[in-house]
């Protein structure tokens, strides 16, 4: 049996079921990554003594019958995420030697449940990326085709999950760093509704605009893992104080009425075609599923980019002077004096993209320029907010493209960071509205590059999304293709 190709509902039932042992389950998770993460470059840590332990424990827990679904269950995190003990360092040399004294919330909550993390993954720094090629430390590759970017910012969280290292892989996404690495590496990559998921613990990027999510196999998965990790926590005051559902009840509802719009900004000249040829044909896959298929406008789609990005880097600005070369992390040794100290450990530890966010949100943020960038990215965020709460009053969900382009070369948009920012021009649009969206995948290029769809819904309309998702996954088989990692 291919232990480690499994969904978190398949290793759950073969658990109860005793068909192979926890221990059994990590060990075989383990070892893709240490037959195929030199290829890959997914991982910046590999935990495996203590998940081995840990395993030890849950097969004790299985055996006493103690055990729920993520009892034994392997995963890994992407390196925002504080986990006590193990280091933590947001791609970024600035936190080298980092090594929390805590857990993150969601952290917190998979240890109590009984998942067992099995290592940390490679990202662009602090999550600002759109392909992995920022990342201090190393390039993670695609696992489809190691010529091109896994996309990102958590593109070795979706490049571990595609090459079964870990059963799923816990994300965060401030602008599209969840659905558009999930999309390049064919798996299902969840953005939930802001304040869904506590961010205590992560490292932040942009506070208004950052959520937590997953990547997983399945939209099966991402329910089970949600109703795991969401909820109020009294150390995030932007958590919803709303219940959250046992999504799994509703999953199986059929999707017949269900409105969809298709926003026709997202449909234009610029989309690659293959793309738009597959999202059609998925769009047809859910009319014969029993939904209603209308077209709808958000017309303020063009301005989303800009908006976004002055709202996200006058936040980076902000909550990266915290980085001072005292409190965290790497500290200029050298320094003569404590101004020096600072200036050269930030010189040092942030690499160029870091360092551009710092200085553009600076600027942006400077008396004389605020009203002009900052209050104006705030006004425009409104209007987009608007655009989607008026869609949301005709239809109950959106389809669109995660990506106007499949995986890129390595090294194509590298050295224009301009290029890169565009490349979010579906993702972005989503997080100043602060509602939930669904990345999953719908089909392939011609060189076999995966293709992928995002479902976007109102705020805390997570149900519909994975009933959605779901019923797709029910009758097409493209999130079960494995690329060929020999
Ligand atoms: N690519 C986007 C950016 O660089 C999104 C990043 C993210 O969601 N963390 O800002």
């Amino acid at each position: 049996m291919d232990l480690s190709g499994l969904t978190i509902k398949k290793a759950y039932q073969g658990l109860k079921e005793k068909s192979f042992s926890a221990k059994e389950l990590v060990a075989a998770n383990l070892m893709e990554i240490k037959k195929y993460d030199q290829k890959i470059s997914a991982f910046l840590a590999v935990c495996q003594e203590s998940a081995l332990k840990e395993a030890k424990k849950a097969d004790e827990l299985i055996s006493q019958g103690k055990n729920s679904f993520l009892t034994g269950i392997p995963y890994s995190a992407k390196d925002v995420f504080s986990t006590m003990g193990i280091e933590t360092t947001a791609s970024s040399n600035i936190l080298k030697g980092y090594f929390p004294s805590y857990d993150a919330t969601v952290i917190k909550k998979l240890k109590q449940a009984g998942a067992i993390l099995i290592g940390k993954t490679n990202h662009d720094p602090f999550g600002f990326g759109s392909s992995t090629e920022n990342s201090d430390f190393k390039i993670t590759k695609n696992p489809w085709n190691k010529d091109k970017v896994p996309g990102g910012s958590s593109g070795g969280s979706a490049a571990a999950v595609a090459s079964s290292m870990g059963i799923f892989s816990l994300a965060e996404d401030t602008g599209g760093s969840i659905r558009q690495p999930a999309c390049f590496c064919g798996v299902t990559g969840l953005k939930v509704t802001y304040g869904r998921v506590s961010r205590f613990g992560v490292i932040a990027y942009g506070s208004s605009l950052d959520t937590i999510g997953v990547i997983t196999k399945t939209v099966e998965d991402a329910a089970i893992l949600l109703k795991e990790i969401g909820g109020k926590d009294e150390n995030d005051a932007t958590t919803l104080n709303q219940p959250v559902p046992d999504y799994l009840k509703t999953i199986d509802q059929d999707i017949k009425g269900l409105r969809i719009g298709i926003p026709k900004e997202y449909f234009t000249e610029g989309i690659n075609k293959e793309i738009a040829e597959a999202i059609n044909k998925a769009i047809k896959e859910f009319e014969a599923l029993g939904a209603k298929i209308e077209s709808v406008s958000l017309p303020y789609t063009e301005y989303a980019i800009p908006a976004y990005y002055l709202s996200g880097i006058s936040e980076v600005s902000a909550n990266l002077a915290r980085y001072d070369g005292i409190r965290f992390g790497y500290s200029e040794k050298t320094a003569k004096d404590l101004n020096s100290l600072y200036l050269e450990s930030r010189a040092k530890g942030f690499g160029p993209e870091v360092k551009r966010r710092i200085m553009l949100g600076t600027y942006a943020l400077s008396a004389g320029y605020y009203d002009a960038f900052y209050k104006k990215a705030q006004q425009v965020r409104n209007l987009i907010k608007q655009d989607f709460d008026k869609v949301f009053e005709k239809v109950d969900m959106l389809i669109a493209p995660v990506s106007p382009f499949p995986a890129f070369n390595i090294g194509e948009k590298a050295q224009n960071p301009l290029e890169m920012w565009l490349a979010d021009i579906f993702t972005v649009t989503i997080n100043p509205a602060g509602i939930p969206g669904l990345a999953i995948p719908c089909g392939f290029t011609l060189d076999k590059l995966p293709i992928g769809l995002q479902l976007i819904g109102p705020q805390l309309s997570e149900p519909t999304l994975f009933r959605a998702g779901h019923a797709y996954q029910k009758t097409t088989d493209w999130h079960l293709q494995k690329p060929n990692l020999k």
